[in-house]
């Protein structure tokens, strides 16, 4: 009987396997011999024609492969796509939905058994095994199959969309054949495709013996130094961009002059490899181990070593490499893109980041964002060799890219991209005037940061101050916790820079999908373990260090407001509370004296929605964070792509919830604002203005817009929709009556962008 260990081969070998036909080929061969069966065959989905063609068979006439195609509902295997159910005969034959196909030879099978490959509720294809005694194929049999074709139905559509982009490339299909991935960084990039890291790769390294070692270990020395060159002169291009930038050079730096890596190295050269097998074994080995870790974070650190391995490799194999010249904008595009890459294009011509590997928490995508470049990570693997040059769209909202467009697509998106900079420049004008509705409702529009990068922007955009200040990201990006006159020095920096605006600093929120690279916490369940101020409480020395440099930087600023995260309970605020108070008595015996500044309690752990007059006498204002609100509120973990679909920022029981905090705010006289990604949504803005919240909170991009939003509409207008949105069970209906009054208000153009 199949073997759970059978399982896990098959799928590990699909996985590892480079084309979409070498893929089946393995399915198919295994699937066969596992299942002793006499015919194991795959057909898959052809969007374009809505058909099933057979792809792949051990058993039957291989001359059939391409030729059957079966329309959805036709013949067994149509049926089993149509009703996305297990078929099973003893004589196929004689079922009523059988279609011949003489090319195939099937009349020799009689007992069969097919499952359909299912990803995301679409029939990916279906898997059939077949056998010529006539026998019933029993409930284990079944189970495995219907196990094997779940497990690979998301690398097969994968590796069917690659496959689509290789043969668009060869010309064989003209079509807008886009590829799916991760958004890294929002907005829309037209340009040439351009590999990053030149066409080097590990892949065309063989262990070859090394003729004279020290020839090798001289050339790898070189190489060394040109990388570090190389690093030095992308940390003096990059001057510009933020210290939090600029410490992931300080990251890569660190690889790059690791004793372990190198001495590494120079020891499997001095076994009698050539320099370049040397490193590619050593860099393999070193990134595994980070990239086979859960946490994404640690896995982003296997990309760091993957990059200064290939920028090694690259001075080994062209000694005299020259960087690119960049006449065009591009795409830069590769397994992985690193910050080295990213400093060598001239910003002005950097138009989008498209990664095979990689997650929105991997530095290139920080990077990107702080840029404003959009970026599509984790899009799998890609033909990069034959897409160099071709022309790319990168979709950074939808997470899509589109290799060799059609004329009408690009000329839609080069619509898109004038129509996004026209109305961008046509909101400059609203830059100094408020967010004010028409009839005389006021509320205050502020930025979300966390990189030094987003500053200017904000403050270019209007902002009135910055409502969310994450300080994890700083955290996040160094090799320790930083030290107290270190945050000092940053916090001092963002309050300086903003004065006399206010700004709200949230504390230390790591944990669930922030964790601290030097600081790893094994959790079953980190989004509801020791987060947030969960974990800062415990550890008393961390949180008054944070607490202390908040303080002193705020001293003859006075614009600091501090702000709680991930509060469950009124016990952590009176916790908080007492460690403020010897924080400031603290300095005061230093001789510092600091001033309270206000503190605020997240509103995004469900619980604190009952507590809300408790925690009015404890502190003076309320931020909503929606994105853990609304995790919590439906058990939608944020981050998991395979439940995105059900995170619905404007699910009735989020909107019911917004209205309870807010309502219940104003009786108690409590400010509150709104810091999620919600506050970026147009049709949600309208409900907000509808509730009341005193301020929101977005990143500088989506600001302008909102403030057009706002000065659109009148709030007795958004009240009444308020009042109907309350009625409505569904998502979708909120949605349609909002979006119906925005284009009703000819503001239609940003219901796309907004979500
Ligand atoms: C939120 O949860 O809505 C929020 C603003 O904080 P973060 O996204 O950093 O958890
Ligand atoms: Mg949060």
């Amino acid at each position: 009987m199949p073997s759970l260990g059978r399982l896990r081969r098959i799928v590990q070998d699909v996985s590892g396997a480079s084309t979409l036909d070498e893929s089946l080929r393995l399915i198919s061969d295994q699937v066969k011999d596992v299942m002793s069966v006499d015919v194991c065959s795959i057909y898959l989905m052809d969007a374009d024609r809505g058909d099933l063609v057979l792809m792949c068979t051990q058993g039957l006439d291989p001359g059939s492969v391409g030729n059957v195609r079966m329309p959805i509902g036709d013949g067994l295997v149509g049926t089993i796509a149509e009703r996305q159910q297990v078929l099973k005969t003893d004589d196929a034959l004689q079922h009523p939905s059988f279609h011949y196909f003489p090319e195939t030879n099937e009349e020799l099978f009689h007992a069969f058994l097919g499952v359909p490959i299912v990803h995301y509720r679409q029939v990916v294809g279906v898997l059939v095994v077949q056998q010529q005694e006539s026998r019933q194929f029993d409930s284990e049999h079944e189970a495995f199959l219907v196990t094997v074709a779940a497990q690979l139905a998301g690398t097969l559509s994968h590796a069917i969309n690659s496959g689509k982009v290789s043969n668009l490339l060869k010309g064989r299909k003209k079509a807008n054949t886009h590829i799916d991935g991760i958004v890294g960084s929002s907005g829309i990039g037209i340009g040439k495709v351009v590999r990053a890291g030149g066409s080097i790769s590990f892949k065309d390294v063989d262990e070859v013996c090394a003729l004279d070692k020290d020839a090798e270990l001289l050339s790898f020395k070189r190489a060394l130094v040109a990388v570090g060159k190389e690093l030095d002169q992308g940390h003096q291009q990059m001057a510009d961009t933020p210290g939090d930038v600029q410490a992931i050079f300080d990251a890569y730096r660190l690889i790059l002059e690791s004793d372990d890596l190198q001495v590494a190295i120079r020891n499997r050269i001095y076994d009698g490899l050539i320099a370049p097998a040397a490193l590619k074994s050593v860099i393999e080995e070193h990134a595994a181990i980070f990239e086979e870790m859960d946490d994404p974070y640690f896995q982003a650190r296997g990309e760091d070593i993957r990059n200064i391995g290939l920028r090694i490799l690259r001075y080994l194999v062209e000694p005299n490499a020259k960087p690119n010249e960049y006449g065009q904008p591009v795409i830069l595009i590769g397994d992985v893109v690193s910050v080295s890459d990213i400093a060598e294009v001239p910003a002005e011509k950097l138009a989008g980041i498209v990664c095979q590997q990689g997650s929105a928490l991997s530095h290139t995508a920080i990077l990107a964002g702080a840029l404003g470049v959009p970026a599509v990570m984790g899009v799998g693997k890609l033909p990069l060799r034959m897409l160099a040059g071709q022309s790319g769209i990168v979709d950074g909202y939808r997470g899509r890219v589109y290799f060799q467009p059609s004329s009408a697509l690009m000329a839609e998106y080069i619509r898109l991209v004038r129509q996004e900079s026209e109305f961008d420049r046509a909101l400059d004008k609203l830059r100094h005037l408020p967010g004010e509705t028409r009839d005389g409702y006021r509320l205050s529009l502020m930025v979300n940061t966390g990189l030094l990068a987003d500053i200017s922007p904000g403050l270019e955009k209007g902002a009135e101050g910055i409502g969310l200040y994450r300080t994890e990201i700083p955290f996040m990006i160094h090799d320790s916790f930083p030290s107290e006159e270190e945050q000092y020095r940053l916090y001092r920096k963002v309050l300086k820079d903003f004065y006399p605006r206010p700004v709200t600093m949230r504390t230390l929120d790591i944990g669930g999908d922030k964790p601290l690279p030097y600081f790893p916490v094994n959790e079953d369940n980190p989004y509801l373990g020791w987060r947030g101020i969960r974990f800062t409480l415990d550890h008393p020395e961390i949180f008054s260090g944070q607490l202390r440099a908040m303080l002193r930087a705020s001293k003859g600023l006075e614009n600091l407001k501090i702000l709680l995260p991930m509060v469950s309970s009124v016990d952590e605020v009176d916790a908080f509370l007492l460690l403020l108070d010897k924080s400031v008595a603290s300095l005061k015996e230093e001789g510092v004296e600091v001033n309270r500044p206000p503190i605020g309690v997240m509103i995004e752990v469900p619980s604190t929605m009952f507590l809300l007059d408790f925690l009015a006498e404890r502190v003076d204002f309320l931020s909503i964070g929606t994105n853990d609100l609304t995790q919590y509120l439906l058990a939608v973990d944020r981050n998991n792509d395979q439940v995105a679909r059900l995170f619905s920022r404007l699910h009735p029981s989020v909107v019911r919830a917004l209205h309870l905090i807010v309502e219940k705010s104003r009786k108690l006289d409590l400010n509150v604002s709104l810091c999620g990604e919600l506050a970026a949504d147009p049709a949600a803005v309208l409900l907000l203005l509808g509730l009341g919240v005193d301020s929101l909170s977005m990143n500088a991009h989506g600001l302008p817009r909102i403030k057009h939003v706002i000065r659109s509409f009148k709030k007795s207008d958004t009240e009444q929709l308020l009042a109907e949105a309350l009625k409505l069970g569904s998502e979708k209906e909120i949605r349609s009556l909002l979006n119906n009054a925005l284009e009703d208000a000819g503001l239609g153009g940003l219901i796309r962008s907004g979500v």
